[in-house]
């Protein structure tokens, strides 16, 4: 059993010829609706990419409406099971408002919507959950307060912890103490640690910092470059695979679900970043978030 706590979100994406002023109203060229948010995307991964048989569990809460019920049954084809999903009456799934120029410049505005409902009392309902979990995957899309009493949670009952610390912040050690893997980008390391992230020599200063807060293994993801490690078992980097990328979008959450995929498996640490790597890579040739997020049938690793 593997369980992910975190965000789901509608990201409407549209597409003009440069981002409207303020005050102007502009026709965009192009229009999508797509399902994202870092904890959905994270139990999609996990769910294409196990082995059939397998139990993902997923606690979220969505609003009660109709991106929320679409939601919901798409995630139920993938073989989410529905016990930690809430529709919670009053408020809207989360939201996301992203106008792209077609210079690649960006603004984004969110409302996190019932993902900020989501409180650390609301766990206390899940407790099942917790009981039958393998590993737990959470990011910091969510309330942290959430985060970190469910790293307390499943740590005190003997379950592996991964924290996927995005987006970007500072963490204490009140919250690294309950984390057995940590895997952030090069910003959030840069964030968790003070150190700028050029090279595998910074990476091995910023896991260093982050084995002295209690972390086991920590993995920096380096984009094109694959992922650096440092554990006891295996440290150094695990090269990406060479692609062609049209679109990062939930590259990171594809590497977050398939390394805790391999690692359940009972695969060494460096194969499953390599698995990851290889889940990934797919991601990155296709456009949008969950729909790019590739199947287990279609990773030969
Ligand atoms: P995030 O998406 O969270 O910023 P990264 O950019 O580090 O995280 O990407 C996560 C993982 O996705 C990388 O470790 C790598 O395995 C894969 N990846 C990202 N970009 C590419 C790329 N251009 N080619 C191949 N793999 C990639």
């Amino acid at each position: 059993h593997i369980l992910i706590i975190g965000s789901a979100n509608a990201d409407h994406v549209m597409k003009f010829e440069y981002l409207p002023a303020a005050g102007q109203t502009l026709m965009s060229h192009e229009y999508r609706l797509e399902q994202g948010g870092k904890g959905a995307n994270q139990a999609v991964a996990c769910a294409r990419l196990a082995k059939s048989g397998s139990f993902i569990d997923f606690i979220c809460h969505l609003g009660q409406d109709s991106v929320g019920n679409d939601m919901r049954q798409s995630w139920i084809k993938d073989g989410i099971s529905t016990e930690g999903i809430s529709q919670v009456a009053g408020l809207s799934t989360g939201t996301a408002m992203i106008f792209i120029g077609d210079n690649g410049q960006n603004t984004i505005g969110v409302a996190a919507g019932a993902n900020a409902s989501l409180s650390p009392h609301d766990l206390d309902n899940h407790i099942e959950l917790f009981a039958r979990a393998q590993y737990l995957l959470i990011q910091l899309e969510t309330p942290t307060a959430t985060a970190v009493k469910a790293l307390q949670m499943a740590k005190k009952q003997g379950v592996i912890t991964v924290l996927n610390p995005a987006p970007a912040t500072a963490l204490g050690n009140s919250c690294l103490k309950w984390v057995d893997i940590i895997t952030p980008n090069e910003t959030e390391a840069e964030a968790l640690s003070g150190i700028e992230i050029n090279g595998t020599e910074d990476a091995q200063m910023a896991a260093q910092l982050l084995h002295q807060q209690g972390v086991g293994i920590v993995v920096i993801t380096l984009g094109s470059r694959g992922a650096y490690v440092s554990s006891t078992d295996f440290t150094g980097l695990v090269p990406a695979i060479n692609v062609q990328a049209i679109d990062t979008v939930a590259a990171g959450d594809t590497f977050n679900g398939a390394l805790v995929v391999g690692l359940s498996e009972g695969m060494s640490i460096a194969a499953a970043v390599g698995f990851a790597n290889a889940a990934s890579a797919i991601t990155v040739t296709r456009q949008g978030a969950q729909r790019a997020i590739p199947y287990r049938h279609e990773i030969l690793y």
